[in-house]
């Protein structure tokens, strides 16, 4: 495959803005590209002893090591399509530039394998000059979770390819906060302020009319703030400090919270994000007497992350002695999977089979310091019988399970031809 010319040689932060067009939306799936793309994209990512696994039911045992994996984990159809579509990007624009809005999926993975293809990151965090750069012959691709309406913007007026990788479950989040908007409702988003889609979906928040607003909150805690507000108003200044960078511009908890719904990012815990939603519609009846038509809701939570979830309370209902949860630290979906496990038993999120790194040593994420730890567990020590579940979020290939099962069962005296063989 022909490579595209280094983005970094591009002559100048100031090249003059080409005409102002609409960006070209460029479809990439045509039939013969996507057999091609998808040849390549299963050789990447695709697992035998992971289908091996799955068909036997979702059980290994050899000796007396079991790895279980749950039923539904790894890559979602969003995903996917997000990852078909950035190889195909490559196949039909040989030689131009082509780059992605921050990270395709969170998946270092991945990301890896899109930048030995000569796709280059664009900062996904705020625009900087190199987005002046960009040129009518340039593609651009934004990634699975969409991008603020600004950057769509600056894109329009670049004039570049645009190769929309959005999911379409994000964007039914899209069309509802924007009809919240629409009807003078504000929106209240449960999701992580810093995240690409929450941010992709608060910039739709304003709806056609520029006029609707926003508020982002995460935690029950927050939540508390925000029903107390509701129910018996307070200070706005010491409203807005607390919520610093979550809001619109203009909210003013007096005003616009008067009338809410409440939406969330697609990859949140459906339990949380329905506490969520009842409290705020029990403050709202307190405040109106009991009335509710001041409160919308819409589960924007996605199919995939849904699965992903119940399938992972389906696995913790076997005997197991530990959980291991497979994926890129910064993935919220893969995130909330451990919080789940965690309540149940011994959970180690890890990136990938080099972090197991003996039968003594785990390196793996924290989420509650929110770093990376090296844990002892003893449940892989000693002699006896051992189960590992194994789940994985939505952007995380099946290579890396098939990595991590071999792992454990090297760890444990099996060696891969004796997996591959049973
Ligand atoms: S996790 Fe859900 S919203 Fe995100 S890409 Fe997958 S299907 Fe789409």
């Amino acid at each position: 495959m022909s490579q595209a010319a280094n983005p970094r040689e591009t002559p100048s932060p100031v090249a003059p803005a080409p005409r102002a067009e609409k960006p070209l939306r460029v479809n990439v799936r045509t039939p013969e590209v996507m057999e091609r793309v998808q040849a390549e994209v299963e050789e990447h990512y695709r697992s035998l002893i992971v289908e091996k696994i799955r068909a036997r039911g979702g059980s290994l045992t050899i000796g007396d090591t079991r790895v279980r994996l749950a039923k539904q984990f790894g890559f979602c159809y969003g995903v996917e399509r997000a990852i078909d579509l950035a190889y195909a990007s490559r196949r039909v624009f040989p030689e131009n530039r082509i780059f992605l809005i921050g990270e395709i999926i969170h998946n270092p993975e991945v990301n890896r394998q899109l930048r030995e293809m000569n796709i280059e990151t664009l900062p996904w965090k705020e625009m900087d000059a190199q987005y002046d750069t960009l040129t009518g012959d340039d593609v651009v691709i934004v990634p699975a979770f969409g991008a603020p309406l600004d950057f769509m913007e600056k894109l329009d007026e670049r004039g570049c390819k645009v190769v929309d990788t959005t999911c379409g479950d994000v964007m039914k989040v899209w069309r509802r906060v924007r009809s919240y908007a629409g009807d003078g409702v504000t929106s209240i988003i449960h999701g992580k302020a810093k995240h690409e889609e929450t941010r992709a979906t608060a910039s739709r928040a304003a709806g056609k009319s520029g006029a609707g607003h926003y508020l982002i909150i995460l935690t029950l805690e927050d939540t508390e703030i925000v029903c107390d507000f509701i129910r018996n108003g307070g200070d706005p200044d010491a409203f807005l400090e607390r919520f610093g960078g979550a809001y619109s511009e203009g909210f003013d908890p007096a005003r616009h919270l008067r009338r809410v719904g409440v939406a969330n990012q697609t990859t949140m815990l459906k339990s949380e994000t329905e506490e969520i939603q009842n409290r705020i519609r029990r403050a709202i009846a307190d405040r109106d007497g009991g009335d509710e038509t001041n409160f919308q809701v819409f589960d924007t939570i996605c199919g995939a992350t849904q699965e992903r979830q119940d399938a992972l309370f389906d696995l913790l209902g076997e005997p197991m002695d530990m959980l291991l949860v497979v994926g890129g630290y910064n993935s919220s979906n893969t995130s909330h999977l451990v919080e789940i496990g965690e309540k149940a038993l011994p959970t180690f999120f890890i990136r990938g089979a080099s972090c197991l790194k003996s039968l003594e040593e785990v390196l793996h994420f924290d989420l509650h310091r929110a770093e990376e730890v090296t844990s002892y567990p003893k449940a892989l020590l000693g002699d006896g019988p051992v189960t590992v579940g194994i789940t994985a979020g939505a952007s995380c290939p099946s290579n890396l399970i098939e990595n991590t099962v071999l792992k454990i069962f090297a760890l444990r005296g099996v060696s891969a031809e004796r997996v591959h063989a049973a």
